[in-house]
């Protein structure tokens, strides 16, 4: 099987329970289509638990990032135990703590302040993709 060497898979999990969920999709969102687009590459979480033979050699084929909104870490858990351990996992809800001034409430409609937390979100995974790829930015 080919390693590829010059894109990062960004997995986020599916949580639709938690704004930290939607937050985590958000900021994955706008890495691979704003940050970082030509530097990653993803998969639909829900698709690859299902069983896509595809969708499981992802991991063994990419290095990559496991966007969680919690600790309950279900992107990292369904990554690690379906295709190959992420190399590198990004916790909504830990990135929060630094930033105790942005609140979450919403699951649908996210509100300027969680619009930027998002931002942050995604900030930190681009960073994480420059570091796997030895990339400076
Ligand atoms: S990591 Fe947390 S927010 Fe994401 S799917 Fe799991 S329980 Fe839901």
């Amino acid at each position: 099987m080919t390693i590829v060497k010059d894109k990062v898979g960004v997995v986020s999990c599916s949580g639709e329970d938690l704004p930290e969920g939607t937050i985590s999709r958000i900021a994955t969102r706008l890495v691979l289509e704003k940050l970082r687009p030509h530097d990653t590459v993803t998969i639909c979480l829900p698709l690859f638990l299902a069983g896509s033979e595809d969708e499981r050699a992802f991991a063994r084929v990419f290095p990559t990032i496991a966007v969680d909104g919690c600790d309950k870490r279900c992107a990292e858990v369904g990554t690690k135990e379906y295709s190959g351990k992420p190399v590198a996992v990004i916790v909504v809800s830990e990135i929060m703590k630094k930033y105790p001034h942005l609140k979450t409430k919403s699951r649908d409609n996210l509100s300027a302040e969680e619009k930027k937390l998002a931002i942050k979100v995604a900030e930190e995974i681009a960073a994480k993709v420059d570091e796997i790829l030895g990339r400076k930015k």
